[in-house]
């Protein structure tokens, strides 16, 4: 097999090429928490359409990292710039938000509305969008994730890989350019990990930018562009998947490995 051929166990899509935009740029990004140094000069850079996994130790920064990247925590020092739009205290911070999406761990729906009416919140009082107009457009991202009859009932109805699906599909009601996601299957039973993963490859195959949070080995072995390793605050590796399962760098993300595999 040439290595232009992509592996068949790969989820199929084109890759980005070097050319794509760059859409997100973080250069020496910095974060304390009182005396805490929880991010010490990150700096990342992810074109248009890459699929970028995180992993890391527990308390090594991975969260905090994304939570910067749409300013659900400001960083100190250092600069993040969102598809060219520089992060700077209340500077692009509407902008920057609606560009990205954000999925975690706990799915965060609003328990007295309805599924599809968490979905169309946003979209009518941020973006303006008529009620008809947001409903059409919520049941075709339900139907996208899988559970478009599920519309009309309240979260706590739902399973929760259910809920997290509409979770993602509340997120990519506002078109996201870019979409986060912290854990998205670590609160989940085993047998509904599957079904939201299978959410997030289409979301990847139809071209979306995103960053994962994730210890999910097989999603990133078969979808990610990139590894990147966190640890006490900074990025130590980043490198295609075939590398870092194969024969990573760093002793930390060996000693990780050695633990997850
Ligand atoms: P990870 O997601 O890699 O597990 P986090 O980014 O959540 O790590 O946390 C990094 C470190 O920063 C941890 O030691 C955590 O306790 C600390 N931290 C995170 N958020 C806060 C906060 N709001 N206040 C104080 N400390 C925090
Ligand atoms: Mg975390």
């Amino acid at each position: 097999m040439t290595a232009a051929q992509p592996t068949p166990d790969r989820v199929s899509r084109s890759a980005p090429g070097q050319g794509a935009p760059v859409v997100i740029e973080a250069r020496g990004v910095e974060k304390h928490f009182g005396s805490f140094h929880a991010l010490r000069g990150v700096s990342l850079q992810v074109r248009q359409g890459e699929v970028v996994v995180v992993i890391g130790p527990s308390g090594s920064g991975k969260s905090t990292f994304i939570r910067t990247l749409n300013a659900l925590d400001p960083h100190d020092a250092g600069t993040i710039a969102i598809d060219g739009l520089p992060l700077q205290g209340a500077r692009n911070l509407d902008a920057v938000r609606r560009e990205v999406g954000m999925v975690f761990q706990s799915f965060n729906l609003f328990p007295h509305l309805t599924v599809l009416d968490n979905i169309t919140l946003a979209p009518t009082r941020v973006r303006r969008t008529g009620k008809a107009e947001a409903e059409r457009r919520g049941l075709e991202l339900l139907r996208r994730v899988g559970i478009e009859e599920q519309a009309h009932k309240y979260p706590a109805q739902l399973s929760g890989g259910q809920q997290q699906r509409v979770a993602i599909a509340r997120a990519l009601a506002m078109d996201p350019k870019i979409m986060l996601f912290d854990e998205p299957t670590s609160a989940l039973d085993p047998e509904m990990i599957k079904e939201v993963l299978d959410v997030m490859k289409e979301l990847a195959r139809s071209g979306m930018t995103m960053l994962v949070v994730t210890h999910e080995m097989g999603f990133a072995r078969e979808v990610a562009d990139r590894i990147l390793f966190f640890d006490q605050g900074n990025i130590v590796e980043d490198t295609t998947p075939e590398a870092f399962y194969t024969h990573p760098q760093h002793d930390r993300a060996k000693q990780f490995l050695s633990k997850i595999l």
